[in-house]
């Protein structure tokens, strides 16, 4: 079997596309910018390269952005005064503070600090509750563009058998919530799994969020399965730097009917579900309906 392959990119551009169309909608109806601030704590390379592409891509859709670039050695205190006037002005429907933060900063703090209305990164304590008793929340990007692909691939998922290998709160963990959420049987993976291969074998659906390069083979993969490779990993290979995911991209795709791949897999669709998730978070501030097949 040769695997479709998932093309992330452009499920992203139609997501921006689906996005901007509904703000130029909002725009004119009501007269109501959604907008997003963004606050990067030190120079971290590439959390520079990601802040900088997430203000592109918000401008880009007719929303206002708003960077909040601040010292390495920021206080807790001054962070948690910026994040405090962000959430009180109307101006601002969604607020996402670009991790990792520097290590004097309490990261678990800073996040439950956010207004969860305004928490468009789905990490706030209280959208991690809402999403584990199947309620309204704010769901974190990337298991959200992972999400849309498979359900954009499957129609349902009901009743699939899917395995989540890693069990970060960024990730693993609300990806599993998000497929019992769809009616699949989850099993989540991690380091102390035994025999990773043999779970990896039963499932369905297999979502790899670890951060080893390559450390899925393609013989674990069932003939068929639909993979999802979170991982981006920077390697050298024969003298060039290289990205590669969390499987072996070429042994996987001769197994499975499905495939994303890395780059142009998840990656594009995490910036784009951001914009979603700021778009819905400016309708529901506003009382308004919110955008349909971008939320969960
Ligand atoms: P993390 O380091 O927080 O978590 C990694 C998880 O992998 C842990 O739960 C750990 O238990 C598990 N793990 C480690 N070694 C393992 C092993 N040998 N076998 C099984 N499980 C193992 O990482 P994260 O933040 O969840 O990110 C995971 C990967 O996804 C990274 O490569 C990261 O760069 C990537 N990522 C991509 C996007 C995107 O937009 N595409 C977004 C976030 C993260």
């Amino acid at each position: 079997m040769v695997a479709e392959v998932i093309d992330g990119k452009a499920f992203a551009a139609k997501v921006r596309a689906q996005v901007a169309d509904q703000v130029a909608k909002l725009k004119e109806q009501s007269g109501i910018t959604p907008g997003l601030a963004v606050v990067l704590v030190g120079e971290d390379p590439a959390s520079q390269v990601y802040v900088r592409s997430k203000g592109k891509q918000t401008v880009e859709v007719g929303m206002n952005s708003y960077e909040h670039k601040l010292d390495a050695e920021t206080s807790e205190e001054d962070l948690l005064a910026l994040i405090d006037k962000l959430n009180n002005d109307p101006a601002v429907h969604g607020i996402l503070v670009q991790l990792p933060l520097p290590k004097h900063l309490n990261e678990d703090l800073v996040i439950n600090s956010i207004d969860p209305a305004k928490d468009v990164d789905g990490f706030h304590i209280s959208n991690v509750g809402l999403l584990g008793t199947g309620q309204k929340s704010m769901v974190p990007c990337t298991p959200l563009g992972c999400l849309m692909m498979l359900r954009d691939y499957h129609g349902s998922l009901s009743g699939m058998d899917a395995v989540v290998i890693g069990r970060s709160n960024i990730v693993g963990k609300p990806m599993a919530q998000l497929l019992l959420g769809d009616s699949c049987t989850v099993t989540i993976a991690h380091s102390r799994t035994k025999d990773l291969p043999d779970v990896v074998r039963r499932a369905d659906i297999v979502v790899a969020a670890v951060g080893r390069p390559e450390m899925v083979p393609g013989d674990w993969i069932k003939e068929g399965a639909t993979v999802i490779d979170v991982g981006i990993n920077r390697i050298e290979r024969d003298g060039k730097n290289k990205l590669v995911g969390d499987v072996d991209y070429a042994s996987a795709a001769e197994r499975a009917g499905a495939i994303t791949p890395v780059p142009g897999g998840v990656g594009p669709m995490t910036i784009a579900c951001l914009l979603a998730n700021t778009l819905t978070a400016c309708c529901r501030a506003n009382s308004l309906p919110e955008p349909e097949g971008l939320t969960v």
